[in-house]
């Protein structure tokens, strides 16, 4: 049996029995509230009831933020996360994940916009409760344009998997990882200050150096640059993206394969 749901606002949800256009479930308050969902195993129910029980997903949480449920979910480890009444096809969420700019395809991480919204939010609780500080790390692969030029685009976009993978096993749960641009990427790192940051920056950048990347049977010496920031009373998205950059830059002019601080 297929199911359609009718949506309006959060207010309304209205699911539909796609093969005689019944309706099935219908509701014009929030859907939530009078059930008093709390927990992952009453949501979890919640769906299977009212929603396409074969493809429930499976989540990781609930995020319950005032009248609105999310659920978050591991996706090529990042968390994507959704307004439950969307939650319908996993897969067909996943689909949109990436056609809607959220996920990079090529190195499952968060992309530009999605990170920006993602810095701005936590920008945010710094700026009004001065609580939660976070630092921020960007970094580009040295001469990446001579990987492309050497051994071709495929093996420049097989570096950049590969990185990305490798970056992320010495990730949090809690970080963000996102690709900024062709080559460069940004992690953020709730509750962390500057030491932390710079610890894990250089222990990236020895990985990183050490790492053996091997395409089409040729060694590819692969390293990055590092510029880390931690964000200030002062900032706007604007400026700690810059300063970061600019620490960025600074390991570039020095050398590359370098972590600077601003
Ligand atoms: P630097 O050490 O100063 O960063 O030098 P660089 O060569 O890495 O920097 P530059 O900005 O000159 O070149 C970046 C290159 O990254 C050029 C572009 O072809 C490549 N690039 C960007 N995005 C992708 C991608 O998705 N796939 C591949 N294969 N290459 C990419
Ligand atoms: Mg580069
Ligand atoms: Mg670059």
């Amino acid at each position: 049996m297929i199911f359609d749901i009718v949506k309006n606002l959060y207010a309304s949800v209205t699911v539909i029995d796609n093969t005689n256009g019944n309706i099935i479930y219908s509701h014009n308050k929030h859907p939530f509230t009078d059930m008093q969902i709390q927990t992952k195993e009453q949501l979890e129910a919640f769906l299977k009831k009212y929603y396409n029980a074969t493809s429930i997903p499976i989540f990781d949480k609930i995020i319950i933020d005032g009248s609105s449920y999310w659920i978050y979910r591991k996706y090529q480890n990042n968390h994507i996360y959704y307004l439950i009444q969307e939650c319908r096809y996993w897969d067909v969420m996943l689909e949109k994940a990436e056609s809607q700019s959220i996920i990079d395809g090529l190195t499952g991480c968060y992309t530009k916009t999605e990170t920006e919204t993602l810095i701005n939010n936590l920008l945010f609780t710094f700026l009004r409760y001065q609580t939660n500080p976070f630092s921020i790390i960007m970094f580009d692969i040295d001469f990446f344009k001579k990987v492309n030029d050497t051994y071709g685009h495929l093996a420049g976009d097989y570096i950049l998997k590969q990185l990305s993978a490798l970056v992320k096993t010495h990730l949090r749960e809690s970080d963000l990882f996102g690709r900024f641009g062709g080559e460069e990427f940004i992690i953020v790192l709730p509750q962390t200050k500057v030491n932390g940051a710079m610890r894990l920056a250089n222990r990236l950048k020895e990985s990183c150096q050490s790492h053996n990347f091997t395409f089409g049977g040729s060694k590819i010496e692969t390293t990055i640059s590092l510029g880390v920031t931690s964000v200030s009373i002062t900032d706007s998205l604007l400026s700690l993206i810059d300063r970061c950059d600019n620490a960025l830059y600074d390991a570039k002019k020095n050398g590359r394969n370098k972590v600077e601080y601003r």
